[in-house]
């Protein structure tokens, strides 16, 4: 078995709440309401990977499986400058593959595989993690096999950061609205299949001017709790 290494948020607040950063071998699942910060959490992590080991970065490529196009260069450019990287260089170490259902982001999944034998990728990226299959899935009768695909599919990416020690990164929105929140089963309050196979899970929520509550739920060996991050031009930070 590797070390396990940790990835930085960005943010020392975020940090210290999940004991260094985003564990390799693990999948770390951020939930949230839409604007909550997710995307822009997954650009900073992809920057960070891309940063030397002497900036707790990983000094690696980056895999994004992005379903909803919701990525934007332009931000990796901006990040990129705040932390004093070739924005280019930068961008040119993260990959994205564009998801167009949920049948093909499993097997980009599956491929994440051929592409690390390629390139050195110790984080991958699934944002989001759930859109396609909501969106496809729909209604009481097709429940089950949504979740067992689903289930799968998270197996397939812990299997990727186990054998390639890489951080796993994923979205999943969900309603601020408890009535919908808690009747979701693919909300990761109250036992569900995202739930149990993500070690680590934390839910976003807004709060005034740029900044975000962030609190860390069901950690296998951290205690729970909050914090403060903050989006500004140059990214995540406290
Ligand atoms: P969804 O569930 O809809 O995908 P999300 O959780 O991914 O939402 P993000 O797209 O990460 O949400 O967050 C968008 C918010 O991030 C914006 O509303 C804005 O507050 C903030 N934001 C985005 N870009 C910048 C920037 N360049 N500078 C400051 N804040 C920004
Ligand atoms: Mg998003």
């Amino acid at each position: 078995r590797k070390e396990i290494k940790k990835l930085t948020t960005g943010s020392s607040n975020l940090d210290n709440l999940l004991g260094g950063g985003l564990e390799t071998q693990s999948i770390t699942e951020f939930f949230g309401e839409f604007g909550s910060g997710k995307t822009q959490i997954m650009h900073q992590l992809a920057v960070n990977a891309t940063m030397p080991v002497e900036k707790n970065g990983f000094d690696s490529d980056v895999l994004i499986i992005d379903t909803e196009n919701t990525f934007r260069p332009e931000r990796i450019i901006q990040m990129a400058r705040a932390k004093d990287l070739d924005p280019d260089q930068t961008l040119e170490r993260i990959h994205v593959a564009r998801a167009y259902n949920s049948h093909h982001q499993i097997l980009l999944a599956e491929k994440a595989a051929d592409m690390a034998r390629e390139y050195r990728i110790r984080l991958l990226i699934v944002d989001s993690l759930t859109s396609h299959f909501r969106s496809e899935y729909v209604g009481r009768g097709s429940l089950a096999e949504r979740q067992q695909l689903l289930n799968r599919h998270m197996h397939d990416l812990l299997k990727f950061g186990t054998i390639y020690n890489a951080v796993i990164a994923v979205t999943n929105q969900v309603s601020a609205n408890p009535a919908v929140f808690f009747g979701d089963p693919m909300n990761p309050i109250g036992g569900n299949i995202v739930g149990h196979t993500a070690t680590f899970r934390i839910y976003l929520r807004k709060a005034k001017a740029g900044k975000r509550i962030a609190r860390l739920i069901d950690s296998p060996y951290l205690p729970e709790g909050e914090t403060v991050i903050t989006i500004t031009e140059s990214g995540i930070t406290d």
